[in-house]
């Protein structure tokens, strides 16, 4: 039996035409600012997120990374950041470790950050306290399952850490789909924040990258703490040719993940011991709690893959679901078959 496989979008594989771009890509060397294949990647990210420029790396976690050393700037200070953001809770603490920032977790709401609990965790300056010099934010917010920050909370935020004096990162890992949800564009997302670094490795079906956009000075430093952490990359059109791509070809088909996902989640939830709160799939992601089952988020993972669902855990009360390109209509409706009979 083929697997249905919908643990993640991260596992989207790139397209045949994706592979032929890669394939007859101009080459040269990036770290000479030589590719003109990656040049062109990188014009086109900047103009889609209306900022200045832009800078391909290799992963989303690089994109954070390397955004939060530049906004560092070898000074550090205090990052206030949702204590559930990708960039805190999965990421190794780089933003501590390497970027030398002091995190200010504050917690947000199925992944809403409250702008007067946000203004309250900026500290006036003080002898005691690391300044408060960055806000991090998230969109969608992978751990509330896709949520999507609505453009008029999102810009609230950027204020209240503008009116302080902070800048603003927004790990937009999956901002397509938060914008798509949303009904505007990427850039109006970008307008109010200072960086914003989005994957091209998820739901986008390259095989890996991530870009960073910002103004022509934030990119040109952010160049040197690339290169500082090893991301400075030769002949990286290979990987820019999937992005231009991915850019051009992919956004638009997100919609039908998101209506797949709204599939998936009524199957589930039609089905003993599953529940899935509607309100809460707004994109590309099912979060279903399981505890009707009366079983271990283990067993429950292990008994869908037995019936040829891979799912991911999310212990102790839910699994987690991702649509893509993989997983069209016909496969959501198979794999709420087999979850049926394999939970009833
Ligand atoms: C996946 C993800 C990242 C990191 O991307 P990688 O390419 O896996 O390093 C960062 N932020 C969010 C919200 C993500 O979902």
């Amino acid at each position: 039996m083929d697997m249905l496989n919908f643990r993640s979008d991260t596992q989207t594989l790139p397209t045949e035409e994706m592979l032929d771009a890669m394939r007859h890509a101009e080459l040269g060397d990036d770290v000479f600012g030589e590719d003109p294949t990656v040049n062109k990647l990188q014009d086109m990210a900047a103009r889609m997120l209306g900022k200045e420029a832009a800078l391909l790396v290799i992963s989303g976690t690089m994109g954070n990374l390397v955004s939060l050393m530049t906004h560092a700037d070898g000074l550090g200070g205090e990052v206030i950041v949702d204590s559930e953001a990708h960039v805190f809770y999965y990421e190794g603490g780089g933003m501590c470790s390497i970027a030398g920032w002091t995190p200010m977790p504050v917690r947000s709401h199925a992944g809403m950050l409250d702008p007067d609990e946000v203004a309250a965790a900026i500290r006036k300056p003080d002898v005691h306290y690391p300044t408060a010099r960055l806000l991090c934010l998230e969109n969608t917010h992978n751990r509330s399952g896709g949520r999507v920050v609505p453009l008029d909370l999102h810009k609230r935020l950027c204020a209240v850490a503008h009116e302080r004096g902070l800048a603003v990162h927004l790990d937009g890992a999956r901002i397509f789909n938060a914008a798509i949800a949303a009904g505007v564009s990427a850039a109006d997302y970008a307008a109010d924040c200072d960086s914003v670094q989005f994957c091209l490795s998820k739901s986008l079906s390259c095989p890996l990258g991530s870009v960073i956009v910002g103004t022509r000075d934030f990119i040109e430093r952010a160049k040197f703490h690339r290169k500082r952490v090893g991301g400075g990359m030769r002949q990286a059109g290979v990987i820019a040719a999937a992005g231009i791509v991915a850019l051009t070809k992919m956004i638009d088909r997100l919609a039908d993940d998101h209506a797949n996902a709204k599939l998936l989640a009524r199957g589930a939830s039609d089905i003993p011991g599953l529940s899935v709160d509607m309100a809460s799939v707004e994109t590309n992601m099912v979060n279903i709690d399981h505890t009707g089952t009366g079983l271990s988020t283990d067993e429950v993972v292990d008994k869908l893959k037995a019936a040829g669902v891979l799912v991911s855990p999310r212990p102790p009360r839910a699994i987690r679901m991702v649509t893509s390109r993989h997983t069209g209509r016909a496969e959501v409706e198979e794999a709420v078959a087999r979850m049926r009979s394999a939970l009833g």
